[in-house]
């Protein structure tokens, strides 16, 4: 099946072919690492992981590469505040954020790259730049004029005019020849963070980081490059402009792949608006599947309103497949001999699959994939309730359900429902003691010990293995 992904280049859908073959070299901007990341940021972190995965599944080689921004006028900021050196700030950070991405199951990156670790790379670019004719140097540094890239603006769709009102801080300077142009090199002040280079000491501009790691692990041109739709404009409009400038080749990535926000009331959760949470603190409540959960619901390029009763929802949609899972746990591992059967659900099976990747090869729409997989559940559970499911049926909906997890990682195999007995021995005695008086066919006081292990938050169901208990959320 052909994939097919939008790209911000074209503004339209296009067949997925690498440049190579098999091989996809995938590129996402990383995280300033000068605080906790928060889960806006997991949002465009796991919907990267899911696309990164996914390719994997389809069997290309994918390289994934990330940048870790560790030099930066927030950290310069926020470690003086701090009274520690930028260095120690962003060592900090850096380590948290891949604490993080290790508790939400984010595994695919091939490699983090630091900026710091590029000073010569970054170096060498300004220079080309310089060469040519289209950066320039100023009092306090060294600046890319827009003006002299034709292409400028290709990829947000704005002018070079319209490019004015969206410079950041480093990009600030009176003597800018266009209001627009960014910064590639800039001086640095006393007391800052600094690195020689042929024009004095000094640190990187902000868009210039990227282009020389990719320059380094990829060379000129790549497969795709990703982000959250703010860094549209103006980070990856001057990527382009870098490196395309540098080269001469287009594009420099093919495919452009922009996450949507995570929002609040509407307003995209950040740092500077305060309203956010950081991925620390929701999984003290929360489990990662969860915050995946909410994510994968929904379309990488839509933005998701966080609330209570998103979670919660995510939360009971999850719970619904843990409970499947438990029985087919239960039914795959039972004792009974019985004829093998795999013939009739062989074909559900493989339909499944089939239809999970269809709507994956649709610009990876997880939500209709995850729809697919809540209509093989309901009719799975169908199955078991009229007692149709044998054991070897159930360990190949187990494996593939591995196999859905592999890409989307919301746990779906690791999910029980079942609490194990010996864990709670209090509830452990009111079953056995329940089941006691069962036999003995004292009913009524039966169902009052039910109504004891309800008040504890279980629901106790009876099937033929026996008693279970199911969590009451
Ligand atoms: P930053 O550390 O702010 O440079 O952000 C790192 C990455 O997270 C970038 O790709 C951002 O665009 C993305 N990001 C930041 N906030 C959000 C949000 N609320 N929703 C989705 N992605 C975000």
């Amino acid at each position: 099946m052909m994939l097919r992904v939008y790209n911000t280049l074209s503004q339209k859908k296009e067949i997925f072919r690498p440049r190579e073959n098999k091989k996809v070299n995938l590129f996402v901007c990383g995280p300033t690492v000068y605080d906790f990341s928060h889960i806006g940021h997991a949002r465009t972190y796991i919907a990267f992981d899911m696309i990164a995965k996914y390719l994997k599944e389809k069997g290309y080689k994918v390289f994934y590469l990330q940048n870790i921004t560790d030099i930066d006028d927030k950290i310069i900021k926020r470690a003086k505040e701090k009274n520690i050196t930028p260095k120690q700030l962003a060592r900090k950070f850096e380590k948290e954020y891949y604490k993080d991405m290790k508790a939400l199951g984010i595994t695919s990156v091939s490699k983090y790259a630091r900026a710091t670790d590029y000073i010569q790379e970054i170096i060498n670019q300004v220079k080309k730049l310089i060469e040519k004719g289209i950066a320039y140097r100023i009092n306090d540094g060294i600046y890319y004029d827009i003006t002299k890239f034709k292409d400028y603006g290709k990829l947000s769709r704005r002018t070079v005019l319209q490019a004015e009102d969206a410079v950041s801080r480093i990009d600030e300077a009176k003597e800018k020849r266009n209001k627009g142009d960014f910064c590639l090199w800039k001086f640095s002040k006393p007391g800052e963070p600094k690195w020689k280079s042929p024009w004095g000491w000094g640190r990187p501009g902000w868009h210039i980081e990227d282009t020389a790691i990719t320059q380094k692990h990829f060379g000129y041109q790549y497969d795709i490059h990703g982000g959250a739709r703010d860094l549209i404009f103006p980070h990856h409009e001057a990527e382009i402009a870098q490196m395309e400038a540098i080269s001469g080749k287009k594009p420099m990535a093919k495919y452009w792949l922009h996450t949507g926000f995570l929002t609040v009331k509407g307003k995209k959760m950040s740092k500077s608006l305060g309203n956010f949470i950081t991925i620390r603190e929701f999984l003290k409540h929360n489990s990662p599947q969860i915050l995946r959960m909410l994510v994968l619901k929904n379309h990488y390029r839509s933005p998701i309103d966080y609330s209570e009763k998103e979670i919660n929802q995510a939360k009971k949609e999850l719970q619904r497949i843990a409970e499947l899972v438990g029985k087919l746990k239960d039914i795959a591992s039972s004792k009974k001999k019985e004829k093998k059967d795999l013939g009739r659900l062989k074909k559900l099976i493989q339909k499944t699959k089939k239809d999970f990747e269809k709507k994956m090869d649709n610009d990876f729409n997880t939500p209709e994939a995850l729809a697919v997989i809540f209509g093989f559940v309901n009719k799975i559970n169908t199955l078991i309730s009229k007692n149709k499911l044998k054991k070897e049926d159930a360990k190949k909906i187990l494996d593939l359900f591995g196999w859905f997890d592999k890409i989307l990682g919301i746990g779906l195999t690791k999910a029980h429902y079942r609490v194990r007995l010996s864990e709670n021995i209090k509830l452990k005695d009111l079953v056995e003691k329940r089941e006691r008086l069962r036999k003995e066919r004292k009913w009524k006081e039966a169902d009052k010990i039910r109504e004891r292990i309800k008040k504890l938050g279980y629901i106790i169901e009876d099937t033929k293995e026996g008693p279970r208990l199911k969590k009451i959320d």
